[in-house]
């Protein structure tokens, strides 16, 4: 049997490399040609993420132990703890590793090509691929994987799931800047990772500045507001604006790029559609409250890759019914594997977001921010931005998500 996985992020190319380990057949489908093209993730993972999704090492550009936040009034918070708390990943060089990988477990890579459409059969599926020099080709497989991230160009987001009516996709959109700095204008920033929030930094949103090797920084910016909101100031003004509060202007700039982050609240669209199932921010595993997907991206490939293999060890003339059986325990494992603090992230998200673009919402925050300053050590909100154990401050975040406060 023959799997074609659509998309060579984190989701697809892991995927593949797991399914081709254990003898499968894949080929893997990539539109880009070069995986530093449209790097567009500012790929901060907590610690343990390294070794528990086996992280490729050479990926890690710095590693960093503080958290700094500045509040909407611009005062500055900051926690430390004496071990390393996380990294920021060169995405570019992460997708060239795994890619590396899948290559080096067999897995047939066509980058550069499209896949433009697929048609779903009872026992098999016919894909159309569009190549680099313009010549269409159709391959008939077994299954095919929807990792094309946030556009779920054949899953498509609106899914005729009954749950999923109830359920809201949202949408956030960000712009990042790489800038070259030297040891004396990066000090402030190394070996933390910092936050703005407030209306007055980014209204819908956040502006977050990383650390990177070789004195270089990563600064960013990225909004979730309510849909259909206009009158937007544009995010590259607002971009700049953070840069000169910064005293970051003068720095030269080595790449800019921009990209989606997209994800229901509740994940409750299909992840099997006929022969197509879907993996990574295809099914909404971009965590909203903190921007975050490549981890939630890995772990759903690995949450799918041994029911594929599964599916794909049964004989040939094994009843769809069997096969769709197998792939349903997908969508109950992931969620599990997410845990139940999933969803009340992607409520906190909405709230926090969409709520913040006025005085009330800076003033909600800040004294959130000023809470957490009284009540947590790094350590703590590390557990909090990426474990999301809210329950901890039960009584404070209750009335936040609830609308009371
Ligand atoms: C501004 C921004 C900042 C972020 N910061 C962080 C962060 O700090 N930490 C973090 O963990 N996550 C972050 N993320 C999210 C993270 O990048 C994603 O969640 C993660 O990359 C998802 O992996 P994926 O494999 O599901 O999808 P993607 O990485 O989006 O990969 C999808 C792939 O499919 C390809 N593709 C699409 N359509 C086709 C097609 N028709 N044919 C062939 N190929 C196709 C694309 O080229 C792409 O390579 C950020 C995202 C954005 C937008």
């Amino acid at each position: 049997m023959t799997v074609l996985v659509a998309g060579a992020g984190p989701a697809g190319a892991r995927l593949a490399q797991r399914l081709a380990s254990k003898g499968v057949s894949v080929t893997l489908v990539e539109r880009l040609v070069d995986a530093q093209q449209d790097a567009f993730s500012s790929a901060v993972v907590p610690i343990q993420a390294l070794a528990d999704l086996c992280i490729p090492v050479e990926s890690i550009s710095a590693r960093w132990h503080g958290w700094q936040l500045f509040d909407p009034e611009g005062t500055k918070y900051q926690w430390w703890s004496q071990n390393d708390l996380g990294a920021v990943l060169d995405f570019g060089t992460l997708r060239q590793q795994l890619w590396q990988r899948a290559i080096e477990e067999g897995v047939e890579f066509l980058r550069g090509w499209r896949v433009k459409s697929v048609l779903s059969f009872p026992d098999w599926a016919d894909v159309e691929l569009l190549g680099p020099d313009g010549t269409f080709q159709t391959r008939r497989v077994s299954w095919v994987v929807d990792a094309t991230g946030h556009s779920r160009f054949l899953l498509g987001s609106s899914l005729p799931s009954k749950a999923f009516r109830a359920d809201m996709v949202l949408d956030g959109f960000g712009v990042e800047w790489i800038l070259q700095g030297d040891k004396q204008n990066t000090d402030f920033w190394r070996d933390r990772v910092s936050f703005f929030m407030g209306s007055q930094w980014v209204p819908y949103g956040y502006g977050w500045i990383f650390p990177m090797a070789g004195d270089q920084l990563k600064v960013g910016i990225c909004r979730l507001p309510p849909p259909l909101k206009r009158g937007l100031e544009p995010l590259g003004s607002l971009l700049k604006r953070l840069l000169v509060r910064n005293q970051l202007d003068g720095l030269s700039v080595l790449d800019r790029h921009g990209g989606v982050i997209r994800s229901s609240i509740r994940r409750s669209e299909a992840h099997v559609k006929g022969r197509v199932v879907g993996v990574g921010d295809a099914v909404s595993t971009a965590n909203l409250l903190g921007g975050e997907g490549i981890r939630h991206a890995l772990v759903s490939a690995d949450v799918l890759a041994p029911l594929l293999i599964e599916v794909c060890s049964q004989p040939l003339d094994a009843s769809d019914r069997k096969n769709k059986k197998a792939l349903l325990h997908f969508e109950r494992r992931l969620s599990r594997r997410l845990g139940w603090r999933w969803n009340l992230s992607g409520r906190l998200a909405k709230r926090t977001w969409w709520g913040l673009y006025d005085q009330k919402g800076d003033r909600r925050l800040g004294s959130l921010i000023n809470a957490l300053s009284e009540s947590a050590n790094a350590e703590d909100l590390s557990r909090l931005l990426f474990d999301y154990r809210f329950e901890r401050y039960g009584f404070r975040f209750l009335p936040y998500l609830m609308g009371w406060r």
